[in-house]
């Protein structure tokens, strides 16, 4: 009989368990850092990495960068100002955007 020592089967089993759980943690622990990566971008320039401003120009809202003052649009936005009937629009909302710099 094999009742008082734990089987080769058992053995098995919680080598498998506890590789599987470590496979999970550093799963786990990997995510975590690709998401902390990613929000320490969130709202920096990707050409400075100085912080991002919004604002609003023309009803048109701006991300801002507060050192070399490039601008970005989000997908929406830059589709609105392509499909506004409002002449010109993008040259009056970048006249606005350089005269108003990092001021509201
Ligand atoms: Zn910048």
């Amino acid at each position: 009989m094999t009742h008082d020592r734990p089987s080769k089967n058992e053995d098995e089993y919680f080598a498998r368990r506890d590789a599987e759980l470590l496979r999970q943690q550093h799963a786990a622990v990997v995510r975590a850092a690709a998401e902390r990566e990613r929000k320490s971008h969130h709202m920096k320039c990707p050409k400075c990495g100085y912080d991002l401003i919004t604002g609003e120009w023309d009803g048109i809202q701006i991300d801002q960068c507060t050192h070399c003052h490039g601008v970005w649009f989000d997908a929406h936005e830059a589709q609105a100002l392509m499909k506004t009937s409002t002449p010109n629009i993008l040259g009056r909302v970048f006249r606005a955007v350089a005269k108003g710099v990092t001021r509201r």
